[in-house]
This record gives structure tokens, C-alpha cells and sequence, in this order.
């Protein structure tokens, strides 16, 4: 089913996942992990795709999983950075095989020891919608930023492009991950006033690990807010404080968006069935009552 179909009739509860690396483990290793995810109804769940297109066979032999095995949809990434255009209708083809039919177009980002032409064929994730648009019908998907763009001067600019990716065929976005709801409400605010009218849905990542604090933080365009930052300081050094700290922020966070209309919950599972689990325990019938 399209996932656009579903959020004509409510908002939905999903999560993310990725392929395992696969010189440690195997793509099969993920499979319970998307079992145990069951329990919590997602509508859909999301499979990530690396920025060279490299093990795209894995991104696309787990999102088969869940269509076959769930009764989540999946959501397949597609980076285009690295690919010809030869390339993505080889992809677009396989996913209409496997009966794929919701996608999240991305550009993708370079990576540091990446050797060959990047951005070559594709710009930006919205010539990849208008390309895949050309010969297929899926459902599209694109990604959005509550603190804009790092590459982009101003939210407005920023504003601008996702305007053209909802042109070129996107049904809904999804946000990359934040910590201050601020940047979310002021980012559907903006986007309402420049003519996007599809769902903005908000993407959490749970802050469990003091490796994952300092990753974060290190990152250029995710705030950390002073409430957050002064439990990290304070217990950086206890691991079960941290997962406590991250689960609970997590929850306030999206207990807050639900109360403020958002348009879904995204959770970044980080692959840990338990994280997802935790969260959703503590605020079900909240769930239970805003997303289903
Ligand atoms: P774009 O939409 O192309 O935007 C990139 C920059 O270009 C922005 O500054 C934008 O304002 C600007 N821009 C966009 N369109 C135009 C235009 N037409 N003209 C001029 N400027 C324009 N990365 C992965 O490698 N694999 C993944 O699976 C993955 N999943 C993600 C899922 C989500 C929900 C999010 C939020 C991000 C994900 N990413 C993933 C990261 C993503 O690839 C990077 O954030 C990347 O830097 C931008 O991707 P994009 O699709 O937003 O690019």
C-alpha cells in the first residue's frame, strides 16, 4: 500500500532501520529484529541505503522482508549521489519486482574516502523524484530539516528547495532527527506559508549513549538543548543513566509533538527492537489515541 494512502486517513507510527554492515554480520541477522518491531504496529518502516550504492541488494532484501513478513509497509531510501541513471532504473525495476512501492528520495552525502564522481548525474533528490517519475509510479517520499539544510544559508532557501521536491512528486518528508520541538513547529510554520501542504513528520533519535551525545553534538545542524546537555554532563559516565536519559527525553519529545499536532512520530531505531519498545510502553495509550 502507499504510505500516502495511509496518511490520507491518519497520522502514522513508524521507525527506521539499516542494512547490517555486512563485514559484520548478515543481512538475515536483522530479520528478528523486525519481528520484535511487530509488536508496536508501525504503519511502515524505513530501510536506509548507502550514500556510494553500495550494498543496495541488502537495503532492498530487507525492505522485501517486511513486505512479505510485517504488516508494516516499507519505505525504501534511495541515495542518487553515486548513481547513473543506469543504475537507479536497475534499482527502480527490482523494487517494482519485489512489489516496493514507496520510496524516499535522497541525494545523499559524499563520503570523505569515496573515490569517483559524486553528484555526477543527480544533483539533488528532487531531479531523482523527477527522473523515477518519468517511467514509475511509486510513492515518494522526501527528506526535510527542522534546523535547515547545513549546506543552505537560510530555513527560507532551504524552504525553497523542499518546495520543489513536493513539485516533483513528494507526498510527505520526513525530518532529520532534532532535540528542541522549536525548530520542528517553526519548520511546519515556514513550510505552510510557502505552499507545502503534504505531512512533515518528525523524526526522533533517541539519545541513549554517551558515544552517541558526543556524535551528536559533534555534528553541525542538531541543537542540543541546555536541559540535555547538563544530564549528559552529569552522567555521561553511567551507561544505564544515559539510556534512561535518552529513552525519557524521547518520550517528552514526542508526547510534545503529539500534543502539538504533529504529523506522525519516525523513530531511528538504531536497529535495538528494545529502544522502540521502551518508548512506546511508556506512552502507549497516547499513541494508541493520536496515531491510529
Ligand atoms: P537535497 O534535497 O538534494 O538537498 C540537499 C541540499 O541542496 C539542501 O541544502 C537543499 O536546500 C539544496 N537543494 C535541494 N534541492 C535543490 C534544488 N533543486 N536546487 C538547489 N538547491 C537544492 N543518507 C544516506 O546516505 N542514506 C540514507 O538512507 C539516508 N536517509 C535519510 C533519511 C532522512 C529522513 C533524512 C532527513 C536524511 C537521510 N539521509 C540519508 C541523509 C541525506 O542524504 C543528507 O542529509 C543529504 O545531505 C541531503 O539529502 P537530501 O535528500 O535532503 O538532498
Amino acid at each position: 500500500m502507499r504510505i500516502s494512502e495511509i496518511l490520507k486517513k491518519k497520522k502514522t507510527f513508524s521507525f527506521e532501520v539499516f542494512p547490517p554492515k555486512p563485514q559484520n554480520s548478515k543481512v538475515g541477522d536483522i530479520f528478528g529484529t523486525l519481528d520484535a518491531l511487530q509488536q508496536y504496529k508501525p504503519d511502515f518502516i524505513s530501510v536506509t541505503f548507502k550514500s556510494t550504492g553500495d550494498y543496495a541488494d541488502d537495503t532492498i532484501k530487507i525492505a522485501s522482508y517486511i513486505h512479505k513478513n510485517t504488516t508494516a509497509e516499507p519505505l525504501v531510501h534511495l541515495t542518487c549521489g553515486a548513481l547513473s541513471k543506469t543504475d537507479v532504473e536497475r534499482v527502480a525495476r527490482v523494487l517494482e519486482e519485489e512489489k516496493l512501492e514507496n520510496v524516499l528520495a535522497l541525494r545523499g552525502d559524499r563520503p570523505a574516502d569515496y573515490v569517483g564522481d559524486y553528484l555526477k548525474h543527480f544533483h539533488h533528490a528532487s531531479d531523482l523524484m523527477e527522473f523515477l517519475r518519468q517511467k514509475h509510479d511509486f510513492c515518494l517520499a522526501g527528506a526535510c530539516y527542522a534546523e535547515g539544510h547545513i549546506e543552505c544559508d537560510s530555513l527560507y532557501q532551504d524552504l525553497v528547495n523542499l518546495k520543489i521536491k513536493q513539485d516533483m512528486g513528494a507526498e510527505f518528508f520526513i525530518t532529520q532527527l532534532f532535540y528542541d520541538n522549536n525548530y520542528y513547529y517553526r519548520l511546519v510554520r515556514a513550510a505552510k506559508k510557502m505552499g507545502i501542504t503534504v505531512p512533515l513528520i518528525p523524526g526522533i533519535m533517541p539519545l541513549i549513549s554517551a558515544t552517541m551525545f558526543s556524535k551528536i553534538m559533534n555534528m553541525a545542524g542538531a541543537t542540543i538543548p541546555f536541559e540535555l546537555r547538563v544530564l549528559f554532563d552529569r552522567f555521561r559516565e553511567d551507561k544505564k543513566a544515559m539510556y534512561e536519559i535518552g529513552i525519557a527525553y524521547s518520550v517528552t519529545q514526542i508526547l510534545e509533538l503529539l500534543a502539538n499536532d504533529a504529523d506522525g512520530i519516525h523513530i531511528y531505531t538504531m536497529n535495538n527492537a528494545r529502544v522502540a519498545g521502551d518508548i512506546y510502553e511508556r506512552i502507549n495509550n497516547v499513541i494508541e489515541k493520536e496515531l491510529r
